[in-house]
């Protein structure tokens, strides 16, 4: 993007739409309003509502912010142990800090969306590194959880916890005794641990179901901890239905909304990704982004993941065929593309630079493959390999084709940030290249790994990707659900 029209796009859509809310300090997080001059801008419906439901959210959220009057009553109650929960102005739910940074993203996501469902305040555990990759996405208040906050045994809830809402179910233990308001009338518990991780049991995706989900209301604090994008499974709760359908007339754009509104990288990320797209990706007529996340004990390269990809982009024409017989091909209109390549391993960018170093391109393109980081293993507690995680997952954001990997949340997140139907290399089995070796993704939007498969009316087992049209199962995953 060059000159007038740069500064033009950021007068007209700085605020994308009305997604974003005015009234920040630019300057401390540049990313929020400068992101529009590096994407393309999104294609799909934001609903009038959306909006309307973010402004009231935020301004609950400032209402009952951790530097309230309100929120020094929850606390405390939080404090006491047990209450009479109805009297609770303000409800939190706290997102634990969890995982690796894709799947992070997404239950950011998901918690947010339960968060707007249920009229609750969304607080977030900053772990080791949350404040160094996003700024905060709502004004006038922190999304943080203080570093005062009194339950610190909160971050060793597992699914042992007796206060999980499944251990609570299978035990019997009573959550709302707070049916009326008479106050004599019993407490119920000032929280309740949410465990919707991957190893979550029967009792934990009752979550899923309405009749046991409804105690759980009047719960002043939540704390959640998952590793899942699980926002499909709330679409098969009748009660959310109606509000889910006005929040999302198109129900395959949720996290490219709410990621666009909620992740915005600081201005330290920000800086990496600006140097590197405009150093590497600005000047070329077409960008091809291809992210590779192998699932494998060894880091590779490895060959049938090499032959994969070019089986993928060449049998769907995402990058030219190269010619061995010939060594120079003149074309006049020839069109530069740029390969942005990511992965924990270097070799895949090597190989595919030198082939079509030593061959021109059939159509006569010129192409260029870049690489940002070779970071060879997943290190999640570490600051700066998340930072460049973050930054990648960025730019692949920009794009004008990508192509990922099966099961990869990493993947998932750039797809739904850009807006753009990727192209999904198959999860190869035994070492060889799958077939078809990639599909185009029915939709932009995650894949939910670990759904219930369960029908919470008739209590049996059922398949939950045929419930209703919009719940799918994802193409990279037989048993995921995602919104298509
Ligand atoms: P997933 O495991 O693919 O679903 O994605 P996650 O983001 O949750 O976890 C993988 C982690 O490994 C990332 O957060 C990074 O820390 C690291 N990682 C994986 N692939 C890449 C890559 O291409 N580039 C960088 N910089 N880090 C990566």
């Amino acid at each position: 993007m060059v000159g007038s029209s740069k500064s033009q796009k950021a007068k007209v859509d700085k605020l994308l739409g009305g997604l974003l809310a005015s009234g920040f300090d630019e300057h401390s997080c540049l990313s929020r309003y400068q992101s529009v001059l590096y994407r393309k801008s999104s294609s799909y419906l934001l609903s009038a509502y959306l909006m309307q439901r973010l402004r009231k959210y935020e301004e609950i959220h400032q209402k009952c912010s951790p530097s309230s009057e309100l929120y020094n009553q929850t606390i405390d109650q939080l404090k006491a142990g047990a209450g009479k929960t109805s009297s609770a102005k303000c409800k939190y739910v706290v997102w634990i800090s969890y995982s690796g940074l894709g799947n992070r993203i997404l239950t950011l996501a998901s918690t947010f969306l339960y968060a707007l469902l249920t009229n609750r305040v969304l607080l977030v555990d900053r772990g080791v590194d949350m404040t160094d990759l996003f700024c905060e996405p709502f004004p006038r208040a922190s999304w943080l959880l203080p570093l005062d906050f009194p339950l610190s045994r909160f971050t060793s809830f597992d699914i042992h916890s007796p206060n999980s809402f499944g251990n609570m179910l299978k035990n019997k233990v009573v959550i709302n005794n707070n049916l009326s308001d008479d106050a004599s009338h019993g407490s119920s518990p000032s929280f309740v641990y949410l465990h919707l991780a991957h190893d979550y049991s029967d009792h934990d995706k009752l979550f899923f179901c309405e009749d046991d989900h409804g105690p759980l209301e009047k719960i002043p604090w939540l704390f959640l901890r998952s590793d899942n994008y699980f926002v499909p499974s709330l679409f098969l709760i009748p009660g959310y239905q109606e509000e889910l359908h006005q929040l999302f007339p198109k129900t395959d754009t949720v996290f490219h909304h709410l990621g666009r509104y909620l992740f915005h990288p600081t201005n330290k990320v920000w800086g990496l990704i600006t140097r590197y797209y405009q150093a590497y990706l600005a000047q070329a007529d077409e960008r091809v982004g291809i992210q590779i996340r192998v699932f494998e004990t060894k880091s590779g390269p490895f060959q049938h993941v090499l032959d994969q990809i070019f089986n993928c982009t060449m049998q769907h024409k995402l990058l030219p065929q190269v010619s061995k017989t010939e060594n120079i091909i003149t074309k006049l209109d020839k069109k530069t593309k740029a390969i942005l390549l990511t992965s924990l391993s270097s070799g895949y960018s090597e190989m595919i630079r030198n082939m079509y170093l030593e061959h021109p391109a059939a159509n006569g393109d010129v192409i260029s493959v870049f690489q940002p980081s070779q970071e060879e293993h997943q290190q999640t507690e570490k600051q700066t390999h998340n930072m460049k995680a973050w930054a990648e997952m960025y730019l692949l954001s920009f794009t004008d084709v990508l192509v990922t990997s099966a099961w990869s949340t990493f993947g998932y997140v750039a797809q739904g940030l850009g807006g753009l139907k990727p192209w999904v290399l198959m999860k190869p089995e035994n070492r060889t290249v799958p077939h078809p070796p990639c599909k185009l993704a029915m939709s932009m939007e995650p894949c939910f790994h670990a759904p219930p498969l369960y029908d919470c009316k008739a209590k049996v087992g059922a398949d939950t990707g045929e419930m209703v049209p919009h719940v799918r199962h994802c193409e990279d995953m037989s048993w995921g659900l995602k919104l298509v």
